[in-house]
């Protein structure tokens, strides 16, 4: 295998094998995990799609060319959502898929996620399973006689649509007839289509920004309130009733309020939620460093709420087992099982215009029924031992309840801090929550503090 330094890592965990293309991240690399995929698959058949970056294309090829010389029958359905390839998977009752996209890692990075039959993420004992393969190189290949196959459908993005538009908790008739103006960007990223269709199918006034296949992004791929000026400036200018912002495979949402303000990715699970809760009760669950808005929302509503690690896997997994009615992440990230168990901004972006076309409110008064906290986030990178950091942070915050299932998580009487290494980078996520921004930076600080310090 290629020589990959600390400073270009290669990472393979529950979120997918992600890299720095051209310093971590080949045809070769690509090559040797869609071959343990196409083995550990048994030859079957595996649909493939891939998000906008220049790179996918060229990775694409490289996954494709592994899974047939693995017999599989490859169904490439294109640029598509995240989300839409787990449907693919159930729909064309494949044995697995796999997308190219970094989601929301900068330009540079692409990555390899995987789904099971289920169209699920793989879960870490799968992900175990396929990293005995690659490192036995215990591939499978066929003869020329048994190569696998090839062929392409794009009508998968629909299904996905249909499939959303079918769901009761989306109030089409209504949102058709509130008439709701929508300014969407997409980043350029796999929404580019997939966004618009959806809106046009609700009746919305559309305002596109950022809706192209132009293999570059535009602004910072995360959603988050720095990166999306271009949009504040459109729903004020263009007078729209509210902005969406996707991540560039279109698993994550962000709101715009109706007059011009990022409100804040974790509002956008807050709103969902409440939405759902409002028409029918039934348990909730997200991952420890949710917005506690979540839990408030849940117990006004009378609902239980569960938490998990952090990552998407393991809120599904959790949804599954306590057969949860809704779940997600603050990151934006909305899943609801009743469709699938992967989270999807198209289905995010529905239900909450499905909330405003029911209760005729705006974005601004809807968010004002929500408890209000504030939500401080920084990325560390981190030199020396993480978990005899993770003790001094223990003896630091001593007063609290400490929560060791995913790094560590304090919860104070009105705020928390979580600390954990990323899934998706190399780097430790620190997050705090409390009822005015001072307290959670001042949470964050001292977690700096001790860290910088041990
Ligand atoms: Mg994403």
């Amino acid at each position: 295998m290629t020589e990959v330094s600390n400073s270009t890592p290669l990472l393979f965990t529950v979120s997918g094998l992600r890299g720095i293309v051209g310093q971590s991240f080949f045809p070769s690399t690509v090559t040797e995990y869609a071959s343990a995929f196409g083995t550990w698959c048994k030859s079957g058949r595996v649909v493939l799609a891939r998000d906008t970056r220049a790179s996918g294309e060229m990775l694409k090829m490289a996954v494709s060319s592994a899974l047939l010389s693995a017999g599989c029958e490859v169904i490439d359905i294109g640029i598509t959502p995240t989300p839409t390839v787990g449907l693919a998977v159930t729909d064309l009752k494949a044995k697995g898929g796999i997308t190219v996209t970094a989601s929301h890692n900068p330009i540079q990075w692409n990555a390899l996620k995987f789904f099971n039959h289920n169209g699920r993420y793989l879960s870490s004992a799968e992900i175990e399973a396929i990293r005995r393969l690659v490192e036995k190189k215990n591939f499978k290949y066929k003869d020329s006689s048994g190569l696998g196959s090839i062929r392409v459908d794009n009508s998968q993005i629909k299904k996905h649509i249909a499939k959303i538009l079918k769901l009761k908790l989306v109030l089409v008739e209504k949102i058709k007839r509130t008439g709701l103006k929508v300014a969407i960007d997409a980043c350029n990223g796999a929404g580019f289509q997939a966004a618009p269709e959806l809106l046009r199918a609700l009746g919305c006034r559309i305002v596109e920004v950022s809706c192209d296949n132009t293999g570059t992004f535009p602004r910072g791929p995360e959603p988050v309130a720095k990166n999306l000026k271009e949009l504040e400036n459109k729903v004020k200018k263009t007078r729209a009733d509210i902005g969406f912002a996707l991540d560039p495979d279109a698993d994550r949402l962000a709101i715009i309020s109706e007059m011009g303000r990022a409100i804040g990715e974790e509002y956008t699970l807050a709103l969902a939620v409440d939405y759902v809760l409002s028409r029918k009760p039934g348990k909730v669950v997200v991952n420890l460093s949710t917005s506690r808005m979540v839990e408030e929302i849940a117990r006004r509503h009378g609902c239980r709420i569960e938490k998990t690690k952090v990552g998407e896997a393991n809120v599904s997994l959790k949804l599954e087992q306590v057969k949860g009615l809704i779940g997600g992440e603050g990151n934006g990230g909305v899943i609801l099982p009743e469709l699938h168990y992967t989270r999807d901004g198209l289905l995010a972006m529905a239900l909450i215009l499905s909330y405003m076309a029911e209760s005729g409110e705006t974005i601004t008064s809807l968010i004002a029924e929500i408890p209000k906290y504030y939500i401080v986030k920084q990325v560390l990178t981190v030199e020396g031992n993480w978990e005899s950091k993770l003790g001094n942070l223990k003896s630091r915050f001593a007063g609290a309840r400490a929560t060791t299932l995913d790094g560590v998580r304090f919860d104070f009487t009105d705020s928390w801090l979580h600390l954990r290494q990323s899934n998706t980078e190399p780097v430790v996520r620190i997050i705090a929550e409390a009822k005015s921004r001072q307290a959670a930076s001042a949470l964050v600080r001292q977690a700096l503090r001790t860290l910088k310090t041990s």
